[in-house]
């Protein structure tokens, strides 16, 4: 189901996206909503705030895309350069917009509310190339900006993320939608855990060659869990859809033994679900995981009705005087240990008043390791009050990463234990 599509071009501006400071967001979040609405970005880059890095960037992209969308650089300092450029770039000259400079002084008297008289670089906001079109920026100071030029749409966004957002949802978005006959851009996600990249790979063999060339087939490992994005494009967003069903069908049996969900969700939604579906609550009592299991967790809107929280147990003090964990076992097994932390499930299922808990405990590294207890040791338990199952890891990467390894394989070993324990 093949069709013309539309493509675009993300350029982020700014120095500090090169040297590593700021992490790029900004072009991720634009790509995911212009990829709903069926445009398809075929590059992203980044250059610094560097005059003919940025004309040349404008020049290159707008050969190939229809739509080039440009963050950053928009600021009242000297290093934002971009709306001088832009506006020798499309052959215009800066004016005062009127409604632009009521929102700027509506901002700092009503909304910033800073005292004495506005700054002449605050000022400047207001002024934009008359060539353009100003999109209104609800958030902030520094409008968007589109020109058109030869059948191609240029858009200009401050790089400040919350207000880049605004005006990606509210006027970018629905100019798009009116300007353009969008394709449809589907996508099937189906989540693994358990097994790596490779292996899940081998049990796709043969299905990925018997794929149509439009259907492509994407690996996304991530802490333990592979991601499989099946993604298509076609005229019609209900035929692109139904084409893709028996694909997206056999491609969950396929993986069935390790699949976690045919959704786009992480393991704290899955659990969360299936806990609200059972109407039962969960608890943590974490250690080596310091607490990331319950902000994963709690990060889920709604959480509340299933969990209840945690005891973060990370000395051995609270895991005894909190969690009942016995003295004896600390000394004789010590605390990374499957009796430790089958003894933390007890404690917090009677501490927190839960259905279901889930321990963690381990050495993260990169200091803390023996001879039999090396860095990357790691126990779990899932348990409910009858009955309590162990986990053993050996992880072998640097703390940040083992801390995120742990909290997968105790999130999906919780997962196996509610469903096959209720
Ligand atoms: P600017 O519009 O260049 O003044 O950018 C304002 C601020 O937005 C910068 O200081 C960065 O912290 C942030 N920012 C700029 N570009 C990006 C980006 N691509 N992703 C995330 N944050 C950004
Ligand atoms: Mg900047």
């Amino acid at each position: 189901m093949k069709s013309n599509s539309v493509n675009a071009s993300i350029i982020t501006i700014g120095d500090e996206l090169l040297i590593g400071q700021t992490i790029d967001t900004n072009s991720a979040f634009i790509a995911q909503e212009l990829n709903k609405i069926g445009v398809w970005v075929r590059r992203r880059l980044a250059v610094g705030d560097v005059y003919e890095e940025i004309w040349q960037a404008l020049d290159e992209e707008s050969r190939q895309s229809d739509i080039i969308i440009i963050t950053g650089g928009l600021g009242p300092t000297a290093d934002d350069i971009t709306k001088p450029l832009l506006c020798k770039y499309f052959g215009g000259k800066l004016v005062v917009n009127e409604e632009v400079l009521a929102h700027v002084n509506y901002l700092f008297e009503k909304v910033f509310r800073r005292p004495g008289p506005m700054l002449e670089r605050n000022l400047k906001q207001a002024e934009v190339p008359d060539v353009c079109t100003v999109l209104h920026n609800a958030r902030g100071t520094a409008p968007g900006m589109l020109f058109k030029r030869d059948g191609k749409v240029f858009i200009s966004l401050p790089g400040v993320p919350h207000e880049m957002k605004g005006l990606i949802v509210n006027e970018v978005v629905p100019y798009l939608l009116s300007a353009f006959k969008m394709p449809a851009i589907v996508h099937k996600t189906a989540f693994t855990a358990g097994q790596g990249e490779s292996m899940i790979a081998e049990l796709l063999k043969d299905f990925e060659p018997s794929l149509p060339s439009h259907i492509k087939l994407a690996y996304l490992p991530n802490y333990g869990m592979v991601k499989l994005r099946l993604t298509s494009r076609g005229d019609k967003k209900e035929e692109v859809e139904k084409e893709m069903i028996p694909y997206f069908e056999k491609l969950q049996e396929l993986v069935k033994d390790f699949l976690i969900t045919n959704e786009d969700e992480g393991l704290e939604i899955v659990i969360g679900k299936i806990l609200k579906a059972k109407s039962k609550t969960m608890g943590t009592a974490e250690s080596c995981t310091g607490g990331y299991i319950a902000h994963l967790i709690t990060s889920v809107s709604g959480s509340s009705a299933y969990y209840k929280g945690s005891v973060v147990s990370y000395a051995n003090e609270i895991k005894e005087n909190i969690l009942g964990v016995k003295k004896e076992t600390l000394l004789s097994v010590g605390a990374v240990s499957e009796e430790t932390v089958k003894e933390m499930v007890n404690g917090a299922i009677s501490k927190l008043n839960v259905d279901f808990a889930l321990a963690t405990s381990g050495i993260m590294g990169p200091d803390g390791g023996t001879d039999d207890k090396p860095v990357g040791t790691v126990w779990i338990a899932a348990g409910n009050k009858e009955k309590v199952d162990t986990l053993k890891l050996n992880l072998r990467f640097d703390r940040q990463r083992n801390i995120g390894m742990t909290a997968t394989n105790a999130l999906n070993f919780l997962r196996k234990f509610i469903l096959a324990n209720s």
